[in-house]
């Protein structure tokens, strides 16, 4: 049940993922496997094409809050980061409950064009790129590399975008002219309230709200992740659970600069099945799993693992920071060079990494 929950990856290397290890056994025994979500990860969606034909889907239309989009484009991306109205809306209304959602400070990192003000984007993934010493632009989520030029008008003046957490928290309690409470990961006992701001732990942390705002959404949808998309959608699914169906006056608002972008637009038309088929195309069009093995190696050891496994062509190599991606055309491939490392305690090895 609810087998896009991240809780289902085991933390420690291996990173069994409990879906992959019941889709296995299923396997061995020729037993049927049944897996529920309403938010399925496109892993499952293909396995379950690959087995039995097909994915069955219920709508979820009647149990799904209203989403509301807002789109930020008004406002010049480097600029100073403002509340829409809508938000502001939400936070005077006293008679309702509202969870604010902002990324971690320092998570977010996102570069806009100075001429046309557009997210400067991965060409061939759409992640959010980032901008190297020598100038040129670089895509963790798929490798691709290029010059510090804006995408959709060539301009080179780039900046970067200003999140302005501390700000906006201020601004909160402006708007609002309640408390807003913040919860952080180290809150341990949730303070009394009816105005909420935090990460998306607090997806987790607080009940009986009315209105969720996401209000960075952006970072979320175009994470140097390649599961960011299906990640993006399963925040919009607790926030869903958390406000209630549109019937008992649940609402999501979502601040964004995409608001084409396929997760949102699949969202707002309660459709997670239309997310899942763009989805299923790029990956293939990519490489990425399902259709490839990806393992994340990270530890002191790395740069030996980098030269003995530059010795095969039957892997990729990306470095990613201090870590590396390795990826190879189906995880029989990758686990057996992988086998084929020292074991080495200060290796790290996650099969498939979540983050
Ligand atoms: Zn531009
Ligand atoms: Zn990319």
């Amino acid at each position: 049940l609810d087998e896009h929950d991240e809780a289902l990856q085991e933390e420690r290397s291996p990173t069994w993922h409990a879906r992959d290890v019941l889709l296995e056994r299923c396997r061995r025994w020729s037993v049927p496997c049944t897996l529920v979500s309403p938010v399925p990860t496109v892993t499952a969606v293909w396995a379950a094409r690959a087995q039995s034909g097909g994915a069955a889907s219920s709508s979820l239309a009647g149990r799904w809050p209203i989403i509301d989009i807002i789109d930020r484009n008004d406002v010049e991306p480097w600029r100073r980061r403002q509340l829409s109205s809508p938000v502001i809306a939400a936070l005077r209304d006293h008679s309702k409950r509202v969870l604010c959602v902002l990324n971690t400070p320092g998570r977010s990192r996102l570069l806009a064009c100075r001429s046309c003000a557009a997210l400067i984007r991965c060409i061939p993934c759409g992640a959010t790129v980032a901008q190297r010493g020598d100038d040129s632009l670089h895509c963790v989520r798929c490798g691709a590399q290029r010059p510090a030029v804006c995408q959709s008008c060539s301009s080179t003046a780039l900046a970067n975008v200003r999140p302005g957490v501390s700000r906006l928290a201020e601004e909160l309690t402006a708007a609002a002219a309640r408390p807003v409470l913040s919860i952080t990961a180290e809150t341990d006992e949730l303070p009394d309230g009816d105005v909420y701001v935090g990460t998306e732990a607090a997806l987790h942390r607080v009940s009986g709200v009315d209105r969720v705002a996401f209000l960075d959404f952006d970072t979320e949808l175009l994470a140097p992740r390649y599961r960011a998309g299906e990640q993006a959608m399963t925040l919009l699914m607790r926030a869903a659970r958390m406000v209630g169906p549109r019937e008992r006056g649940g609402r999501v608002l979502v601040e964004t600069r995409l608001p084409d972008h396929p997760v949102l637009r699949a969202a707002v038309l309660a459709d997670p099945a239309r997310f899942i088929s763009s989805e299923l195309g790029t990956r293939r069009l990519l490489g990425l799993p399902p259709f490839a093995g990806l393992a994340k190696l990270t530890g002191s050891s790395v740069a030996e693992a980098t030269s003995q496994l530059g010795a095969t062509d039957r892997v990729q190599l990306a470095p990613d920071g201090d870590a590396l991606l390795v990826r190879a055309a189906d995880w029989e491939t990758l686990a057996d060079v992988l086998g084929g490392l020292p074991r080495s305690t200060t290796l790290r090895i996650a099969i498939d990494p979540p983050r």
